[in-house]
């Protein structure tokens, strides 16, 4: 799929990352693993990439972001304008909205792939940061919680050292979201999915869809 690295960001976890890494090193693929975790914060997900240590969750969005760059890390406003009436059937905040205008995240996902209306948010991002004249870099994720579906979101970014262009594209701005194209077959299974997983974690009350 053209991908030429991954960042693996599953939630309060970083052992994913490291695994993937290890597999990545014993086939030998020609694939870069940035190691990263999805912190929930009080104010909403924010991603930590480049990090190789968790980051402590139920923060406030401000405090995270401050603990990542502690860590060396680098800091990404996940889908910001997640829709309010999923914050609610899931008991937390999804997105930090409008505090990217105020925290200082290095990021902020522009292209969040999931499929359907989630458009509509990924604008809102867009349009938070050009009236607000956010210079920060964009991001396209994936948001895969399964792997067919690694690659519908792509961050591009300038440079030939690897993942080392990547940190430092996203670190001055110089990347670009994109998303892929979704088959009426995947956005029927994403949703069947996604329902599950939604009526799951809300029981649970894990704060996540996956
Ligand atoms: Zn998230």
């Amino acid at each position: 799929m053209g991908l030429d690295a991954i960042a693996i960001t599953d939630h309060e976890e970083i052992e994913g990352a490291f695994a993937a890494r290890r597999l990545v090193h014993e086939r030998q693929l020609p694939l870069a693993v940035i190691p990263g975790t999805e912190v929930s914060s009080l104010d909403g997900h924010i991603g930590a990439l480049f990090v190789m240590q968790t980051i402590p969750k139920n923060k406030t969005a401000a405090e995270t972001v401050r603990l990542i760059h502690e860590a060396g890390g680098i800091a990404v406003a996940h889908h910001p304008y997640s829709p309010r009436w999923l914050n609610k059937v899931l008991g937390v905040q999804l997105g930090c909205g409008d505090l990217i205008k105020t925290v200082p995240f290095d990021a902020v996902e522009c292209t969040n792939a999931v499929p359907g209306s989630g458009v509509k948010y990924n604008i809102a991002a867009i349009d938070a940061m050009r009236k607000d004249h956010i210079s920060v870099g964009v991001t396209g994720g994936s948001d895969a919680h399964v792997a067919e579906f690694v690659g519908k979101g792509k961050t591009y970014y300038g440079g030939n050292e690897g993942i080392l262009s990547l940190q430092s594209s996203l670190f001055y701005g110089f990347t670009k979201g994109a998303e892929g194209y979704w088959k009426t077959r995947e956005k029927f299974y994403y949703y069947i999915r996604l329902v599950i997983a939604m009526v799951r974690n809300a029981v649970e009350r894990k704060g996540s869809v996956n």
